[in-house]
């Protein structure tokens, strides 16, 4: 029998029917024929750190983990030439051993590059758009084997740069870098209605920023970071230790606890908001200062909405939580993204905020979902394509004014459906 596919966050699996590892784009291309010909669905796992099912399918998984190369820096254009499998880790060490860096990281760093963009994955700032964004070149193997080099002047590539999986099997991405460059990383607490006033103005003050608020409790967190060349204070033992003591275990077991027993949930907000809302600046390389220790397992749902909503939604969603008697035993999450014009970009035609719905094994995990989901809808409210989010294809319609020109293409370019497993027909329609 073939392996089992888990995504990280437990949200989905499921067995293939079969699993293949080409070592090169002709192999990729031999594969998606050999299936296309089979009538088999494809679809590509980077690091399965999803928590959509864009991965799962019952026909053939394509792992990219050997195309994993930092082909070329031009360094007079600033462009990085990468295999798609490459991990984003691995990633931004190579730039950096060459004195690049990518503008933004989101909060971890164990995805594949393809993955990443297939979802539009981001960080947080107005002054650069999601990673997606940075795309001016990549390689796609077509349905037909066949490989697609798509380039700025094509006008394709905006709507390839988010891509979902859904035009074919990504093997290489160019994108723009800038030289390696340092960040301080400021934490300063404040309470929830300080936090949310501040959300106003907080991206247009800081390159990159973002707002933490614990449900249950006043206690809210903003998050700053800005260019810097004092010395370095990032420790990469204290990282360590965030992961493997503080998150592995401390964090974890206070999840689990509120997963037995509900009830604590609002005390033991107060008692992480208590220890760990507290001041911190850190100075360091920039992808390592802005990502974070990697969390425990829980579960996410994220949408995006114009930014100028960002405290509107913020303070229905505490509302609904209070209302409702929601137990929500994680951070609620603003984080901001330029807009763009990616067809299926969360942030195309807008500067967004993304307000991140979190929780680690709460009983009201599905009501709490469907109140935020309620919430942002009434602010046209688009799904990140790597989390939890009720969605169909005419909702897609209405959020994505891209999406029917994505549907026909997709359409265009796989007629037969070879990549359209359930989480694609969600999106383009049956
Ligand atoms: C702890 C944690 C923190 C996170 N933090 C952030 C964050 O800060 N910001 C944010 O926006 N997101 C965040 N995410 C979400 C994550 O970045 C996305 O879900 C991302 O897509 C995962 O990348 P992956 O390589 O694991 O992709 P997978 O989950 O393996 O795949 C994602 C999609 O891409 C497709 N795909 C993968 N490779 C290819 C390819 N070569 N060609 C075509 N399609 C392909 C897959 O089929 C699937 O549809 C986080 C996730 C976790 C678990």
């Amino acid at each position: 029998m073939s392996e089992r596919f888990e995504t990280w966050g437990k949200t989905h699996a499921v067995v293939p029917a079969a699993w293949a590892s080409p070592a090169d784009e002709a192999e990729v291309a031999e594969v998606v024929r050999r299936a296309a010909a089979a009538g088999q669905v494809v679809r590509v796992v980077g690091g399965g750190h999803s928590w959509s099912d864009g991965v799962v399918t019952d026909g053939v998984i394509v792992r990219l983990d050997r195309l994993d190369q930092l082909l070329q820096i031009d360094e007079q254009r600033g462009l990085a030439t990468a295999q798609a499998g490459m991990r984003f880790r691995a990633f931004n060490e190579a730039l950096a051993a060459r004195g690049y860096a990518v503008s933004i990281v989101g909060s971890i760093d164990q995805q594949s590059l393809a993955g990443l963009l297939a979802t539009g994955t981001h960080g947080s700032s107005l002054v650069h758009g999601n990673l997606s964004s940075f795309i001016v070149a990549m390689r796609i193997v077509t349905a037909t084997g066949e490989v697609l080099v798509l380039d700025e002047g094509d006008e394709r590539l905006p709507a390839a740069r988010v891509s979902l999986g859904a035009l074919g099997v990504v093997t290489q991405v160019t994108m723009r870098v800038e030289r390696a460059f340092q960040v301080t990383e400021s934490n300063t607490p404040v309470s929830f209605e300080a936090g949310v006033q501040a959300l106003t103005t907080l991206a247009g003050e800081s390159e990159w920023a973002k707002l933490w608020w614990l449900p249950h409790t006043d206690a809210a967190m903003l998050i700053r970071a800005h260019r810097s060349d004092t010395p370095a204070t990032y420790s990469p033992r204290q990282r360590a230790f965030d992961e493997r003591v503080v998150n592995a275990r401390i964090f974890k077991g206070v999840l689990a606890l509120g997963a037995v027993f509900p009830a604590l949930i609002p005390a033991l907000n107060r008692l992480v908001g208590a220890v760990y809302f507290t001041p911190r600046t850190v100075v360091g390389r920039s992808d390592l200062v802005l990502s974070m220790a990697m969390p425990p397992v829980h579960r996410e749902s994220e949408w995006a909405i114009p930014a100028e909503h960002a405290a509107d939604a913020i303070r229905r969603i505490r509302a609904a939580i209070e209302a409702q008697g929601l137990r929500v035993n994680f951070i609620l999450e603003a984080r901001f993204v330029k807009g763009d014009t990616n067809w299926m970009s969360p942030a195309y035609g807008r500067d967004t905020v993304q307000i991140g719905a979190y929780v680690g094994g709460s009983p009201d995990r599905e009501a709490f979902y469907a109140a935020v989901a309620a919430i942002v809808a009434t602010f046209g409210g688009r799904p990140h394509w790597g989390k939890e989010a009720a969605f169909d294809a005419a909702l897609i319609r209405r959020v994505f004014p891209m999406a029917g020109a994505f549907a026909t293409l997709v359409r265009q370019l796989d007629p037969a459906g070879v990549f359209r497993n359930p989480f694609v027909r969600r999106v383009i329609g049956s």
